[in-house]
């Protein structure tokens, strides 16, 4: 039996290790020949964190859980004839798993932004940027992410990192006694940015502005970047000398253009299993899935490895004839611990509850201890706490 993963993040990794713990031989294919772990790259621009230690080998991971390891980019999905297209040859499959998460939304003048949320190297071309610019002493940083307007829901929407990302350089910059000097402002075309964290969270955000002395600019929809700043739909600009942008997620091109079937932003339907539509032996886990639009859903990595359990336990009991079937519905929720530099915030949204707990100082540490966790469990040096 042939079985293909493709992609090695979140949920490709996840799955990869929860198969052979159900005793499958596995094949994980991905471009990249290391795991990157996102949730912590926040700290890499802001000189906390080495892009290295960032990383999990994925030759390392194979070793310890015993699957194979292919680097090869995909460049087509055939579904319906059980095979995909790869830069160096064409693998077949009995079996396969899509977790080759999102792209973004393509804007115009994107090339004049950087991204926390896309290719992992450019953490560090922000890192260098902003150390020019604190070497100047002078400028405007502005931060910000968009929407994808074909998901008016926000199910694409990425704005946590963004928030994260604006507090840890406004810590930085106190500590370079450049708060005066260096401006930063937040930006966002929805009029209640980070509303998908809940009202609770929202309602305080504002004096996390304030605290965090980054002026706000929301509610005007983004008509283009350029070399010196951002232009609205009206035509008004606001300068900018560093402009980092989430851009809304999309369907990779990738998957757009294969057999498989899609939602109108292009991630591939899934059902409550995981499981593809039309193709009883495809699953689909991670950013890469339509995931069903709740407003306590959100692509998350925690989630993405919630699907990669629940795919591969279906999986397992379909081809051993078990019965028994998972759901990642009952465990969809927004759970993140929003990092500010020198504290934290929990965040937190369910079908029945919302929270936002400000962590000062003790947060930070948490989050940070969370990243050294992550590494060690998934290499299996200690213990992996259930769910997480
Ligand atoms: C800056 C940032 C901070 C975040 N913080 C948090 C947080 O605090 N908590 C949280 O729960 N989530 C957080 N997230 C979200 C989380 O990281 C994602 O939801 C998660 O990474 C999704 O996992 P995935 O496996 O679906 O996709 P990814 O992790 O993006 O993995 C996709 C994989 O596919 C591979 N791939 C892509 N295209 C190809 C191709 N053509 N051929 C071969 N391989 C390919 C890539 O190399 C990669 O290995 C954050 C995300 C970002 C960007």
């Amino acid at each position: 039996m042939n079985i293909l993963i493709l992609g090695g993040g979140f949920a490709g990794v996840e799955a990869a290790i929860k198969l052979r713990q159900y005793k499958h031989e596995v094949t994980l294919i991905s471009d990249r020949d290391y795991m990157f772990i996102y949730p912590v790259s926040i700290w890499i621009p802001v000189g906390k964190r080495s892009f290295e230690d960032t990383q999990l080998k994925l030759s390392d991971l194979a070793k310890v859980h015993g699957f194979k390891v292919i680097i090869d980019q995909i460049t087509h999905i055939e579904a319906n004839k059980n095979r995909v297209h790869a830069a160096t040859q064409t693998y077949a499959f009995d079996y396969l798993f899509i977790a080759l998460g999102m792209g973004k939304v393509q804007v115009k003048g994107l090339e004049h932004t950087h991204s926390i949320c896309g290719k992992p190297e450019e953490s560090v071309v922000i890192k260098d940027l902003l150390e020019n610019l604190i070497t100047k002493g002078e400028g405007h940083i502005t931060v910000g992410f968009g929407g994808n307007p074909k998901d008016p829901k926000g199910m694409t929407v990425r704005g946590g990192p963004a928030f994260e990302l604006l507090f840890n350089i406004s810590v930085l910059l106190k500590e370079k006694g450049l708060r005066d000097r260096i401006r930063l402002t937040f930006f966002a075309p929805m009029a209640e940015p980070g509303k998908r964290m809940g009202d609770k969270a929202l309602g305080k955000m504002g004096s996390f502005f304030k605290h965090y002395h980054a002026e706000t600019h929301f509610g005007k929809k983004i008509k283009m970047f350029t070399d010196t700043g951002i232009t609205f739909e009206d035509d008004s600009n606001l300068p900018s000398d560093l402009t980092l942008f989430i851009s809304g997620g999309d369907g990779l091109q990738l998957i757009k253009d294969s057999d498989l079937p899609l939602n109108d932003t292009g991630f591939i339907k899934i059902d409550e299993g995981c499981g593809v539509e039309g193709f009883p032996n495809i699953y689909a886990i991670g950013d890469a899935a339509a995931i069903v639009e709740l407003p306590w859903a959100a692509k998350q990595g925690h989630v993405a490895e919630v699907m990669a359990d629940v795919a591969t336990y279906n999986f397992n009991n379909t081809i051993t004839g078990k019965e028994s079937r998972k759901s990642y519905h009952d465990s969809l929720h927004i759970i993140c611990v929003m990092d500010s530099g020198d504290g934290a915030a929990f965040v937190m949204r369910t079908a029945h509850k919302e929270l936002m707990i400000p962590l000062p100082i003790i947060g930070h540490w948490l989050k940070k201890g969370w990243g050294w966790y992550f590494k060690n469990s998934k290499m299996k040096r200690m213990f992996r706490i259930p769910g997480m």
